[in-house]
């Protein structure tokens, strides 16, 4: 077997890269260079461009990560995870967060600027994706469509990352596994072909008419499924009996499935396992999950913030239900679009969950949105809290109280307070992504489902109990 030079025994963490990871930079940044080019209006052939772009960012990132991981022991490196620019709050940080920031904001809210066009004659970056818009749907991109695309691609391509870097751990295996089918498969290319074989030119209130089967997407996070148009949509004539189908499956999801895998697994079933918010998170976040912040005001914030969007949501919600069946605009007296549907959609639909939870990624960590704000993982926290098999059991005398637990941990939980009790991590934040375990060196953490009554080995640690009051 040929030696890696930069491998030894003395230096098992070579810091150079090597000429294939070289290579894999300059292919993944070529792909990412063509994207530049077509925002630019740069006469780069569509279908040519666009293929280039995705196969160099997915090809160049593996490439890159295989070399950068299997060069060195399996197993979790804190190498200089605290004095890297780009993942510390460094100018490479600031950047990047702007850059990220500044696209969510032209995506939602000026999207003609990345060469969008409602009579379809698209430009630019949108225009990129017309290809392959037209061969699932037989119509030009939109927005939605580049994002989707892009979307999908840093799932698969870092997701790919991840499993090199996670590799000595069989839960990280799987459940990233899982998140890349889920994004690929359920939110993109079935739903993607399913409105491209519906497709008539249709439209209610502006929207084109389709089978949502993204059914994963599972309302509170799918604020929309009660809309008008979205009701409609589903109840057309012409698209029975899948489309009352859809409807009572996405019911269903969360009133039985959400609450009773919740209960028999905690809620990773979803935040790690499925959705794609935390798909996204666990993948190209995945750097940056020690930025969240561990105080107890954060926590404090976070369950005002968590559970005022889901309050938010449900009156939204409830209000929208009953103009749609009463046949009204108002409830109360108030415009039903303006008071709720406009605010909830801005605020919570596209600032929160778009530009500051994935555009912040470099400064408040990987899990802003799932953490403050998605009014899903608001409803299975409390399930998670108080109705669950789940819980993370701690072997205390192994601890040696490093702290990689609490560093790591993405919902900012103090997991090496818990540790060096030998108490059971039962909290409602918790997304069960084991990352917790999987960086701990002394095997003190495991994932668990198990009897009810035995969860709570001690009085549980929360808000006002005097435990907590040495961890901020
Ligand atoms: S406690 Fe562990 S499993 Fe739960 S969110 Fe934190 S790192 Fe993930
Ligand atoms: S539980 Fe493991 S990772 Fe956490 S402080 Fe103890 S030894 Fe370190």
């Amino acid at each position: 077997m040929q030696k890696d030079a930069n491998l030894s025994i003395a230096n098992p963490h070579p810091k150079d890269a090597d000429v294939w990871q070289k290579l894999g930079l300059a292919i993944a940044g070529v792909g990412l260079l063509v994207l530049f080019l077509s925002w630019g209006n740069v006469p780069i052939p569509a279908a040519m461009g666009l293929t280039i772009a995705l196969v160099g960012i997915i090809g160049g990132t593996t490439l890159y990560a295989y070399r950068l991981y299997m060069r060195q022991p399996a197993g979790i490196k804190n190498n200089g995870v605290w004095f890297k620019s780009l993942i510390n709050r460094g100018a490479l940080g600031w950047i990047a967060g702007i850059i990220l920031t500044g696209f969510y904001v032209l995506l939602y809210w000026y999207p003609e600027y990345i060469g969008y066009k409602p009579n379809g004659a698209n430009e630019g970056f949108v225009a990129l994706f017309d290809p392959l818009s037209q061969f699932f749907k037989g119509k030009p991109a939109s927005q939605w469509f580049l994002y989707g695309t892009l979307y999908t691609v840093s799932i698969l391509a870092l997701g790919i990352k991840f499993l090199f870097k996670y590799r000595h751990n069989s839960y990280q295996l799987k459940r990233t596994v899982s998140v890349i089918i889920a994004q690929l498969f359920l939110a993109y290319l079935v739903p993607e072909i399913l409105e491209g074989l519906n497709y008539n030119g249709q439209t209610i209130d502006g929207h084109g008419i389709y089978y949502d089967a993204d059914i994963k997407n599972v309302w509170p996070l799918d604020y929309d499924f009660f809309y008008g148009y979205h009701l409609d949509a589903m109840q057309q004539e012409a698209y029975q009996p899948v489309g009352v189908l859809y409807l009572i499956i996405g019911i269903a999801m969360f009133l039985l499935v959400t609450p009773i895998l919740t209960y028999y697994v905690g809620k990773r079933w979803y935040c790690s396992w499925v959705c794609g918010c935390g798909g996204l998170a666990e993948t190209a976040g995945d750097p940056f999950r020690h930025l969240s912040s561990k105080k107890l005001s954060a926590w404090k914030l976070e369950r005002w913030l968590i559970h005022g969007v889901m309050v938010f949501v449900f009156v939204m919600t409830a209000a929208t239900v009953y103009g749609y069946f009463w046949n009204t605009g108002e409830v109360f007296g108030l415009n039903i679009y303006n008071t709720f549907q406009k605010p909830y959609g801005f605020l919570i639909g596209a600032t929160f969950s778009g530009v500051i939870g994935v555009g912040f990624y470099p400064m408040l960590g990987n899990r802003v949105w799932c953490r403050f704000g998605c009014p899903m993982a608001g409803y299975m926290g409390i399930i998670q809290r108080f109705k669950s098999r789940f819980r993370i059991t701690t072997n205390g005398g192994q601890c040696i109280s490093c702290g990689n637990c609490s560093t790591y941990c993405e919902q900012g939980i103090d997991v090496r307070a818990y540790a060096q009790k030998g108490q059971n991590i039962v909290r409602a934040s918790c997304v069960g992504c084991g990352i917790c375990s999987a960086v701990c060196p002394r095997g003190v953490l495991k994932l668990e489902n198990g009897p009810e009554e035995k969860r709570h080995d001690l009085p549980p640690i929360i808000i006002g109990n005097k435990s907590v009051e040495l961890q901020d």
